[in-house]
């Protein structure tokens, strides 16, 4: 279906008209063999709060960005790389309904669809794109993703210390690790993390001494995550769109 699809003209055109939809901003999406699976609306997780995203879903990438006007005119553009992508379902939480976590080396994050149905399509396509190429590469996919985070909401006081509370002065910070919402104190250190940034990242004191005791710690996800939606533990970061403190 993906190799009939690969050379038609309908999908020429459909990715033109998605390169045009974030313009200048965006970039070339088209080349030999890439084919446009789907689109659609989802509610992607962030720091402060959830927020609509316009993503598309090819034989090879995601890509999402910022709906401007719907159907017309996206920008930040993210791009992502599907074979390093591995998706878990997160089961409905109150009006969280519909949701899998994207998980990738540099970051990681949880989406929302509108209905069930559209959840299992977005899975089931996602799924069998990152197979196709996992099998054509002969590569193994990638064990270690990054920390999905905590929103901030979900944190009034300190993840680790669990004494700090979080004013406009007492600030919160993420933990690159654990993906936990931290307080200044308990996140000094830094560690380099090399899938997520060439320069040391924010860990938190408990992370620290995980990582620089040579694993002999227990992990961090064994730690229950008071209040948190995820409890699939490991490593990451967000991004992008509203993530430009720590
Ligand atoms: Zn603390
Ligand atoms: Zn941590």
């Amino acid at each position: 279906m993906v190799d009939r699809l690969a050379n038609s003209e309908a999908n020429s055109k459909r990715i033109a008209i998605v390169e045009g939809c974030f313009g200048t901003a965006g970039q070339p999406l088209a080349i030999p063999g890439r084919v446009l699976i789907g689109e659609g609306i989802l509610t992607k997780v962030c720091r402060k709060k959830p927020k609509t995203r316009q993503f598309f879903l090819f034989n090879d990438i995601l890509v999402y960005g910022n709906i401007l006007i719907q159907k017309k005119k996206y920008n930040k553009q993210h791009i992502i790389p599907l074979e390093s992508v591995t998706i878990d379902t997160v089961p409905d939480d109150g009006d969280l309904r519909n949701g899998w976590l994207i998980k990738t080396p540099t970051k990681s994050f949880a989406v929302y669809a509108a209905t069930a149905t559209e959840k299992s399509e977005w899975m089931n396509h996602i799924g069998k794109c990152v197979n196709d190429l996992v099998q054509k590469s002969g590569k193994a996919p990638t064990g270690e993703h990054a920390a999905v985070w905590v929103p901030d909401s979900e944190a009034t006081v300190c993840m680790r210390c669990q004494k700090v509370k979080f004013t406009p002065v007492s600030r919160r910070h993420h933990c690159r690790k654990c993906g936990l919402v931290v307080c200044g104190p308990c996140s000094e250190k830094k560690y380099l993390l090399p899938s997520q940034s060439s320069k040391p990242v924010r860990v938190c004191e408990f992370c620290y001494m995980q990582l620089t005791s040579g694993g002999l710690a227990p992990r961090s996800d064994s730690l229950s995550r008071p209040g948190s939606k995820f409890n699939t533990s490991n490593l990451s970061d967000d991004d992008d769109d509203d993530d430009s403190s720590d």
